[in-house]
């Protein structure tokens, strides 16, 4: 046994004890700590080690880089113990520092994400757990101490909250005793092994254009190389079953497989099929796992017995020791943003993580980032494209629906010629769906008799009415409280108002509409879990169901053969605003939903209830011709530098007083970069100026594509001295502005 790697430096001539540089799952901005390492020990970058800070035992990763020698060794404190872990590999912990150095985020706040649960390792975090220290215990001991000493067996590692509730303490009494030195903490022990899949099922026949990339994938997985591929084609074009055979060829080559997906829990179809092709379910992971679920998966993954796993974005941050293709299925999707905490896009994330890995990536859409043509225009990505509709189906037809020209009867929302095609579709027996993505009953509650409007006491934000719930609600700080019977600003009695639809709005007026139909609302309040959405889907897929009407939720890649007529009730939602990629994301979301339209089964009709028929979203739309419209959103975005050909990044200030979140953004503003090739706009109010009771201005950061922003930022940041009470939040690549 000897050094994993370099020792740490010493000091020249000193008697002094190694040292050694530990990262711990804390957003500190000083990054590593140095410490000590005992007399015994061995310590290498990547293991797991527990070490003192403050009073707190606490779970870190031996970091790489040089200590500081001037340190003197009377404040070193030391290493306590090196964990029976499987050391986090040199590409994770490369891809940690680069993640923490593009986002700006401290880097022990990226290696949380790493960890198994939110609190990292930190004892007594989910997946660690605790085992009783070597030698005789004290002899005089609470009861509380004593029945958990009792209840772990020597050698023992029971998890803590296990192990609180069996001993009938609570957590603290076990943080109590770490302190005092009773318990170590330790990693648990891992679960039963992830079945490997099976790579002699057949896949379907493929296609001549399928199999042609198909083709080219398993090339680029067998040079065991980074690559990075765009897979495009419309929807039910058989991407899915390319990308899976790409994951085929990874798992013969003996490498992992990550899959991204934007909304696990919407992915109860994608699973099903992934038991077709595999025979087994893959390993998951997302934020409703239980903490047990967690630890296990985590552990299993850093022992390398996890072939294939589908996840969420923080998927990229587990531990794979050999990972050899990733896939970022709908890679424009924006959930793929952070937006909290480290704010990353999981999408640009995992090519770096595949870099770094010498991996291969694949991105998947048919309605691809304009950030992704733009590097496959330039020659960074490869394309591959699926021209059509997989077998005999063709593309839904789209129609927009003029507004107006054909309004919906007063109170109304469901303009007449789309009331008619619904009857149409239920009465030949098959399913329509209804599209709106707004939750509620009305976005907006008014007084009749003198205007006031109800909106949240903390939000810039109209309070939502969710009818089912008697209540108005905050959709961004989750206020919530009662309709009042009289106007707060006139008091006049039974004035208030709803104006404009949610889902439910439309929900009510379907079913006075079409009463004898079977309805299915798909919203977040009603579909709450993975398991509700796989039982609606397979309602839906089962023909028990006639009308579908939902939020966002419908538009995810679902497969139902019966559905045929598919309405947007509002396709101008996403157009207002001044956020650049406004119309850019309109023409996804739509373009997703009317996927869910006709198969090979039977053909299907798109209705766009809209006020801009001529609107480039909508026209694009009804052609299908979305190469054009990506072209002209590029030549609207290039001459001013706007991204992908150009940067931005996004400082937002906030502070619990306005004055003092105005006097900030100021002095950042007098203090912005001055640069060749960079403008600094602002500051203004941010989108939400008042979120969760914080004022929020907004700086932007406009820089030409060679600049490299970060440095300019830091020293930014560097030159301006806030008050503690303010926050800025630095978003690199912001998506909504
Ligand atoms: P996309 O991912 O582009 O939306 P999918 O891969 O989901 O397309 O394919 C659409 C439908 O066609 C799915 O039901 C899938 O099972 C089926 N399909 C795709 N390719 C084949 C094939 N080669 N043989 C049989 N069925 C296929
Ligand atoms: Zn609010």
């Amino acid at each position: 046994p000897g050094w994993k790697s370099s020792p740490p430096n010493q000091l020249p001539g000193v008697a002094s004890r190694p040292r050694i540089r530990v990262l711990l799952p804390l957003p500190l901005a000083a990054g590593a700590y140095d410490y000590g390492i005992p007399p015994g020990l061995q310590v290498a970058p990547g293991d797991f080690v527990v070490v003192p800070l403050g009073g707190r035992q606490l779970v870190g990763v031996a970091w790489d880089g040089a200590t500081d020698a001037a340190l003197p060794a009377s404040r070193l404190r030391d290493v306590q113990q090196v964990l029976d872990a499987p050391p986090m590999t040199e590409t994770l912990r490369r891809f940690i520092a680069w993640v923490a150095a593009y986002t700006l985020s401290p880097p022990g706040a990226v290696l949380r994400m790493a960890m198994s649960s939110p609190g990292g390792l930190e004892p007594p975090a989910a997946h660690a757990g605790w085992q009783a220290a070597p030698g005789p215990p004290p002899a005089r001991l609470t009861p509380g101490r004593a029945r958990v000493l009792a209840a772990l067996a020597a050698g023992q590692v029971r998890a803590g909250a296990e192990l609180a509730q069996e001993a009938g303490v609570s957590p603290a009494v076990l943080r109590g005793m770490a302190d005092a030195g009773l318990l170590l903490p330790a990693l648990l022990p891992r679960g039963p092994a992830f079945a490997p899949p099976d790579l002699s099922l057949p896949g379907p026949a493929l296609g001549a254009e399928q199999a042609a990339a198909v083709a080219a994938l398993r090339a680029q997985v067998a040079a065991r190389d980074f690559s990075v591929t765009l897979l495009t084609g419309v929807t039910g074009s058989g991407k899915t079953e390319v990308y899976l055979d790409a994951v085929a060829e990874c798992l013969a080559q003996g490498r992992q497989a990550l899959v991204l997906l934007p909304e696990i829990a919407l992915s109860a179809q994608w699973l099903e099929r992934f038991r077709r092709r595999f025979g087994v379910d893959p390993a998951l992971w997302h934020s409703e796992l239980g903490a047990k679920t967690r630890a296990k998966t985590w552990r299993a993954v850093a022992e390398g017995e996890v072939p294939v796993l589908v996840g969420a974005r923080s998927a990229l941050f587990l531990p794979f020791p050999d990972l050899g293709l990733v896939v970022v299925d709908e890679e424009h999707e924006t959930a793929f943003k952070q937006e909290e905490g480290v704010v990353y896009h999981a999408r640009d994330m995992a090519v770096v993580r595949a870099r770094l890995a010498q991996a291969s990536i694949v991105l998947v859409s048919a309605t691809p980032s304009l950030e992704t043509l733009n590097n496959v225009e330039s020659g960074r990505y490869r394309h591959l494209d699926l021209p059509e509709r997989h077998g005999a189906a063709g593309m839904a037809r789209v129609q927009a629906l003029d507004l107006r020209k054909s309004p919906p009867e007063r109170g109304r929302f469901l303009a007449p010629p789309l009331v008619a095609a619904i009857g149409q579709t239920l009465a030949r027996g098959e399913q329509a769906m209804l599209f709106l993505n707004r939750r509620g009953y009305a976005p907006l509650t008014l007084c009749r008799a003198c205007g006031h409007r109800m909106r949240c006491p903390n939000c810039t934000a109209w309070l939502v009415e969710h009818r089912a719930q008697k209540r108005l609600q905050c959709h961004h700080c989750g206020h919530a409280e009662p309709i009042p019977p009289t106007c707060p600003e006139c008091q006049a009695p039974g004035t208030l108002t709803p104006v404009g639809p949610g889902v439910e709005r439309v929900v009510e007026e379907a079913t006075l509409l079409f009463p004898d139909a079977r309805r299915i609302v798909m919203a977040s309040d009603t579909i709450p879990g993975p398991a509700a959405a796989a039982a609606a889907a397979a309602m839906i897929s089962d023909r028990q169901v006639d009308l579908i009407i939902g939020t966002q939720i419908v538009a995810k890649g679902w497969h139902f053969p019966g559905l045929t007529l598919v309405g947007v009730v509002d396709a101008d939602l996403g157009l207002a605003g001044g956020d650049l990629r406004a119309a850019e994301r309109t023409l996804q979301v739509l373009h997703q939903v009317a996927g869910r339209a006709g198969r090979a089964e039977a053909p299907g009709l798109v209705l766009l209830q809209t006020f801009n028929p001529d609107h480039p979203v909508m026209q694009a739309l009804v052609s299908g011709d979305l190469e054009a419209f990506m072209a002209a959103e590029a030549a609207g975005r290039r001459p001013g530098h706007w991204p992908p050909f150009g940067r931005l990044a996004a400082l937002v200030v906030s502070s619990e007083d306005e004055r003092e979140a105005d006097r900030a953004a100021r002095d950042l503003g007098l203090a912005a970069p001055r640069a060749e090739g960079v403008e600094v706009l602002g500051p203004a109010p941010a989108p939400l100026a008042l979120l969760r009771g914080r004022h929020r201005r907004r700086l932007l950061l406009k820089a030409r594509k060679e600049v490299p922003v970060q440095p300019l930022i830091r020293d930014w940041l560097a030159r301006v001295t806030l008050p503690p009470s303010v926050r800025v939040q630095v978003d690199v690549d912001p998506v909504g502005f």
